[in-house]
């Protein structure tokens, strides 16, 4: 499978733009740099970052056992979707697949950057339908969207039924690794080697605790790397941002405790759950949420904002009739949550 049959005309053409210290990235610091009209004045944030943010890939790299120059940093992994996006398809003549119900930013990137949606609903059981998925693309379809564990249904895709799609699938597969921490799973990211097509993404927004900083992170082929590395903005990921990265990075045990203590909860938060008279269903998770099937989802979503909390009404979403979709919070929010939901009864 040739990757560059598959990059947009424009973007193989066009030259991406040179950052004033990209040439100098070796420098010493004791060197002059009036280069870029910074401010000479030492604020601690007069320097723009560094485009490539060496330090948190170089982290990265140790951790994962990916080369750095094998992974790719977004302004979250919403930016890092959409440069996918840009670099691929065509706006207004390819198209990609999308796997309903799932993250719905796929269907905004899409709308955004002019390229036709195609929606393959998951199966009963949360699956995708490979045969569909493989019959339904043709020429124009660049990017299949596979997000595992899922938002909002929190299980994982069969492995077997996601190697045949990234083996069938004539155009890049994106595995959407936002819960993979919290997951049984392993990461694709071991197998990435072996699919020049395959691009993992994940992020520091969840299981990390750091949605605020806003980190995505892509892993992929040094090929697609290079191209999706050439149209980003060159800095995309500011300085705070590389430098709290860094930080948890180099604290792994405390994002590890976290994490334990989340699987704990979201054990007990089903528990809890179940007996809930009007709980119907709470199914299984590989996530840090819960996806809730209760008698009327609109009404008890009404009755839990009355009483201050505010879950997600996942209700009209495909196969999700009356979901609603609660994370796993701490133990004082999932005590109160329960406790409201049994005066509710
Ligand atoms: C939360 C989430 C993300 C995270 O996006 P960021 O832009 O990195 O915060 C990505 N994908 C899915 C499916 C999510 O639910």
């Amino acid at each position: 499978m040739r990757i560059e049959s598959y990059i947009r005309e424009n973007i193989k053409k066009m030259m991406p733009y040179s950052s004033a210290r990209d040439e100098f990235k070796e420098a010493s610091q004791d060197m002059i740099f009036i280069d870029a009209n910074e401010s000479p004045f030492d604020t601690g944030l007069n320097r723009y970052p560094d485009p490539q943010q060496g330090k948190v890939k170089q982290m990265l790299s140790e951790m994962k056992g990916v080369n750095p120059n094998q992974i790719l940093l977004g302004n979250g992994s919403d930016e890092v979707l959409d440069l996918i996006f840009r670099v691929f398809c065509e706006p207004q003549k390819d198209t990609v697949i999308a796997l309903p119900p799932t993250y719905g930013m796929y269907e905004v990137l899409a709308n955004t950057n002019d390229v036709e949606l195609i929606n393959i609903p998951l199966d009963k059981n949360f699956q995708p339908n490979v045969e569909e998925i493989l019959a339904t693309q043709n020429k124009q379809t660049k990017i299949l969207f596979l997000c595992s564990p899922n938002n909002p249904t929190a299980n994982s895709f069969n492995s077997k039924k996601v190697e045949e799609l990234i083996k069938g699938f004539e155009g890049i597969v994106v595995i959407d690794e936002a819960y993979i921490d919290f997951s049984k799973e392993e990461s694709w990211l071991s197998r990435l080697s072996e699919f020049p097509n395959l691009i993992v993404t994940q992020t520091l927004s969840k299981a990390y605790g750091l949605a605020g900083i806003r980190l995505g992170i892509c892993y992929a082929s040094k090929e697609i790397i290079t191209v999706l590395n050439k149209i980003k903005p060159p800095y995309n990921v500011n300085q705070l941002t590389q430098d709290t990265a860094a930080e948890a990075l180099s604290n792994i045990d405390r994002v590890k405790r976290d994490i334990r203590k989340i699987i704990a909860d979201r054990k007990q938060l089903t528990l809890e759950l179940k007996t809930i008279s009007f709980v119907e269903r709470v199914f299984p998770s590989d996530a840090n949420f819960l996806l809730v099937k209760v008698d009327d989802a609109n009404q008890r979503y009404q009755q839990l904002v009355e009483k201050g909390i505010v879950v997600r009404n996942r209700s009209k979403q495909l196969l999700c009739e009356n979901c609603l979709r609660i994370t796993v919070g701490n133990y004082i929010e999932n005590e109160e949550l329960i406790l409201v939901l049994m005066q509710l009864q």
